[in-house]
């Protein structure tokens, strides 16, 4: 229900080949990284298996159904982004149903769905408050909550933790693998912090220049990275 199929993907700027050709194979339940320098590409990629750019070349399989020409909505794959974007006029609560009642979904499914959600994220006595009588790491879980209540088929995550200070990174890296494992969803996540990729990661993806580099568990890059690039970017000790 959260596979992920990616065939000789491309993406053209302009005059600017940002993405080459990617060929890539994300599986059910899997916590897939994306890691690699700034402007190397992450974003975009994330944003193409979205559907918030299209593709200029190539595939965008989700559980063996092409969706290369399908809008946003129609993927059944929530982004999450970063918490300041919650709106600040609204309750915790309006925030996480946010999507639902843009959805049409009646009320009594909409507060279930918003209690549950709740309860997996410990915000569950913060439902009346506003995103500024929050914590930084409590709005990120707002945030994480909204795409929750859409029962993804996969979450994907573009540097959430990425304005957040680094005790509060630790805190909320464990947070988000133990989500995953309650919810066993596939997730997939954009990140430059190697510590991220390495502690998070059932599978990373180095890219460079819009490039996979490499594809293998932490453990994989760490023993054996394939060139230098790899192994500086991972910190291993080639
Ligand atoms: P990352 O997330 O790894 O930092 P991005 O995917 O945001 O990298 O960007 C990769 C490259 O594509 C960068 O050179 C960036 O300037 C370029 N780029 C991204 N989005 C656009 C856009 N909408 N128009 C033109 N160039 C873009
Ligand atoms: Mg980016």
């Amino acid at each position: 229900m959260g596979r992920i199929t990616l065939k000789n993907v491309s993406k053209t700027f302009g005059e600017a080949k940002v993405i080459p050709s990617i060929d890539l194979e994300i599986n059910d339940g899997e916590f897939v990284v994306f890691v690699g320098p700034s402007g190397c590409g992450k974003s975009t990629l994330l944003r193409l298996i979205a559907g918030l750019e299209d593709v200029s070349g190539g595939q965008i399989l989700i559980d063996g159904k092409d969706y290369t020409n399908n809008a946003p909505a129609e993927r059944g794959l929530a982004m999450v982004f970063q918490s300041y974007a919650l709106y600040p006029h609204m309750t915790v609560r309006n925030n996480i149903a946010f999507p639902l009642k843009m959805a049409k979904m009646d009320k009594a499914a909409i507060d279930k769905k918003v209690t549950d959600a709740a309860r997996v994220l410990n915000l569950t006595d913060y439902l009346e408050r506003r995103p500024s009588q929050l914590s930084g790491g409590q709005r990120q879980r707002v945030a994480i909550g909204r795409a929750i209540v859409r029962e993804p088929s996969a979450f994907l995550f573009d540097e959430p933790l990425s304005n957040l200070d680094a005790a509060l990174r630790g805190t909320m890296r464990l947070e988000i693998t133990d989500l995953h494992h309650q919810l066993k969803t596939t997730m997939v996540y954009v990140t430059h912090d190697q510590i991220e990729a390495m502690t998070m990661a059932d599978k990373i993806v180095v890219l460079n220049r819009g490039n996979i580099e490499q594809v293998g568990s932490p453990l994989e890059l760490y023993r054996s990275p394939r060139n230098l690039f790899v192994a500086g970017f991972i910190g291993s000790p080639k």
